[in-house]
């Protein structure tokens, strides 16, 4: 049952919507709520980690929050709660239930390397998440160490069991492919759609890592995958998916789907409702900009509420027409997406 602290008239005050100069609305949050990880992706952090920041410069349960609070007036609708890992924050399911009392929020998402779900997959269902989204590589137990550089492939693939089975509306599986790595897999992750009701993506490899992984010949363009699984199945039908998924596919008879999601060909832009804020309180306004808006210091500076709302709309307005051009700003490259969330 839904509960709801925030839809009185006098707790929410609608405003207008966040929008930018080529006409887009964003109405969906990726907060990542932090940087570390108990995992070591190869093509996202290195063996070492990257520089953690003290927890004092990362957003704290109650600036999270307020940031909802302020953005549901705005017009927000969809969450997704990414870091690091998520799950390492002990206070998550604390702020996941704040968001998901709002009822001006549809849908409460977490994206996570499923090797802690089995701990907390029944505190994430009583606070009624929406949906989690799993990443996963591979299937393959010395592969799965070979690309996280830790064990744990079991844990995840019993979080996704437990994910499965429980009442969840929306279980996908993240599937970074790449050549050589897991591109034999293709096909096994397609066969999981056959008996669960799950989506299973696959993502482009980004260029986000220090070691530039992308640049050596591992990268497996989304037009590839899409030809590479239509060659096996003759029976695959085109269904709709969510704004930013390039296209999904329905094996005929299968339970599930299969998305190919074309984060570095860049094609969706045009469709972007996404608001991006990392765990330091940075709003990105597109996952390969390099600009950053300091909301958390604005909050800190005891801004006003409206003044706040500002920022955040100047940040979005500033919104460049597609990846390509924000990759233009600045000039620093990123060393790993546990700072972006993805
Ligand atoms: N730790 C959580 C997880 O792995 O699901 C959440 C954070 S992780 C940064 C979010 C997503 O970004 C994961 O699905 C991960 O596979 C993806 N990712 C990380 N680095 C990437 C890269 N260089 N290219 C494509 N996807 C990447
Ligand atoms: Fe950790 Fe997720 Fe990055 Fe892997 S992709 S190192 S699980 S943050």
């Amino acid at each position: 049952m839904k509960k709801t602290i925030y839809n009185s008239a006098e707790a929410i005050h609608i405003d207008r919507p966040i929008t930018d100069q080529y006409g887009r609305t964003f109405n969906y949050l990726r907060l990542a709520v932090n940087e570390h990880c108990n995992l070591r992706c190869i093509y996202c952090m290195p063996e070492e980690g990257v520089p953690f920041k003290p927890k004092d410069r990362l957003l704290s349960k109650d600036e999270i929050c307020k940031i909802i609070k302020l953005m549901v007036e705005m017009g927000l609708e969809k969450i997704r709660f990414t870091g690091g890992e998520p799950l390492l924050r002990n206070d998550l399911v604390e702020i996941i239930h704040f968001a998901t009392q709002i009822d001006l929020i549809k849908e409460v998402h977490l994206t996570t390397n499923g090797l802690l779900l089995p701990k907390y997959i029944d505190q994430l269902l009583d606070v009624n998440i929406t949906g989690i989204n799993i990443s996963l590589d591979t299937l393959k137990e010395d592969r799965f160490k070979q690309i996280t550089r830790r064990v744990g492939l079991n844990q995840v693939l019993e979080g996704l069991k437990l994910a499965v089975s429980s009442n969840l509306k929306s279980v996908k599986l993240n599937v970074v492919a790449m050549k050589e790595f897991n591109d034999d897999e293709i096909l096994d992750f397609v066969d999981l759609t056959k008996e669960n009701n799950i989506t299973v993506r696959f993502i482009e490899l980004m260029p986000f890592d220090s070691r530039q992984i992308w640049k050596t010949g591992k990268f497996y363009k989304s037009d590839q995958i899409i030809s590479d699984i239509k060659s096996h199945f003759n029976n695959i039908k085109v269904v709709t998916g969510s704004k930013t998924e390039h296209k999904i596919f329905k094996i005929d008879g299968y339970k599930g789907k299969v998305a190919v999601i074309p984060s570095y060909t860049r094609s969706l832009c045009g469709n972007c409702n996404r608001i991006r804020i990392t765990a330091d309180g940075k709003i990105l306004n597109c996952l390969y900009s390099q600009r950053e808006t300091n909301l958390r210091d604005a909050m800190r500076k005891r801004m006003p509420n409206e003044k706040i709302k500002n920022v955040i709309r100047r940040a979005m307005h500033m919104k460049l027409k597609d990846g390509w051009a924000a990759q233009t700003e600045g000039k620093e490259r990123r060393e790993s997406m546990t700072q972006i969330g993805g």
